[in-house]
């Protein structure tokens, strides 16, 4: 069984979307994964299929209805369904490579984009859906946060990336950033590629790369850097490039 994703949305014309095209595109039509969109408003009550409804207490905007977002749910995801279940909101847990690498090894994802002011906050609890965000910043619905949290996953499928790239030193695969990448010429408007690059040293290639990337993650990203730092004390990071002085 291919790995299975389903989108509950008001848009489902956004879908696939960036996805159809490249390594995703090409996975998809070669089946490695199968998309399924659920249109919410086709739940929705009355003449005008409404999803939506003004806040309870006040205030600007309108909620996604509980009762019409549980009742689309169900009607595409069975009891039995093993995939987890997520609401993205920017109210969640920021969405991370850990949890692309746990969603990719699993069987699928369901995802519920939101609209308006969000969802009525009975149907998160009641669904017990997994709330992530994928960044300090506020969307103007899900589908774009479904696409991203989607592509970080698919890639990592087994088969769609293809020899030619790894996931293994990538950006966030140990808690660091990646190193800087050069390709020919080795010279360019007076920039020179690191000579180590053209050195043939594979050793020293690899301290270098292991330097760069600790580099970056410590000016750039403190807060990885600080993970990292005390995973490091433990243990868990034992080719750490002996050259950078602990920050
Ligand atoms: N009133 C909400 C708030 O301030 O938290 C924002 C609602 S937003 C206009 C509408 C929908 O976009 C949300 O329900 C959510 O599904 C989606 N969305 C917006 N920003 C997001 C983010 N950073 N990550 C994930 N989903 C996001």
């Amino acid at each position: 069984m291919s790995w299975h994703a389903t989108i509950l949305t008001l848009f489902p014309e956004m879908f696939p979307g960036p996805l159809g095209a490249s390594l995703a595109g090409r996975a998809l039509a070669e089946g490695l994964w199968r998309l399924e969109t659920a249109d919410i408003r086709a739940h929705g009550l009355g003449r005008h299929r409404a999803v939506d409804d003004t806040p309870f207490g006040g205030g600007a905007g309108m909620v996604m209805r509980p009762d019409v977002t549980a009742t689309a749910l169900a009607a595409h995801r069975r009891a039995d369904d093993a995939r987890p279940f997520v609401y993205l909101t920017p109210r969640g847990r920021l969405f991370t490579q850990a949890d692309a690498r746990r969603f990719a090894a699993g069987r699928g994802i369901v995802l519920l984009c939101g609209r308006y002011e969000g969802l009525d906050q009975r149907a998160i609890e009641a669904t017990e859906a997994e709330e992530i965000s994928i960044g300090d910043y506020v969307l103007s619905g899900g589908e774009p946060a479904a696409l991203v949290l989607l592509d970080a996953c698919l890639r990592l499928l087994p088969g769609v990336m293809g020899a030619a790239a790894s996931a293994e030193e990538e950006s966030f695969a140990e808690g660091l950033l990646e190193y800087p990448h050069y390709t020919r010429p080795a010279e360019w408007e007076g920039r020179a590629v690191p000579p180590v690059l053209l050195s043939g040293d594979h050793a020293a290639i690899r301290a270098w790369r292991r330097a760069e990337s600790e580099r970056a993650t410590r000016e750039r990203r403190p807060d990885l850097w600080d993970r990292y730092r005390q995973g490091r004390m433990a243990g868990r990071h034992a080719d750490s490039a002996a050259s950078v002085a602990t920050a």
